[in-house]
């Protein structure tokens, strides 16, 4: 499974990860939070090639 980890510095809050991934992200305060490691209930890449910002980056672990 892959981390995911918003840059908040790049995040405009424009909550377009969280209506894909509303299981792994949460925006408050106009800034895209990672609420959930789990990003099997969604198609998280989506949602990372969709970031206007590019904010979102995905990590592998375990490698
Ligand atoms: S899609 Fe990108 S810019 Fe928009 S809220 Fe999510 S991380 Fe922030």
């Amino acid at each position: 499974m892959a981390k995911v980890f918003v840059d908040e510095s790049l995040c405009t809050g424009c909550g377009l990860c969280e209506s894909t991934c509303p299981e792994v992200f949460k925006v408050e305060n106009n800034v895209a939070k990672v609420t959930s490691e789990d990003t099997s209930s969604c198609d998280i890449q989506d949602a990372v090639d969709n970031c206007p910002v590019t904010a979102i980056t995905l990590e592998a672990d375990g490698e």
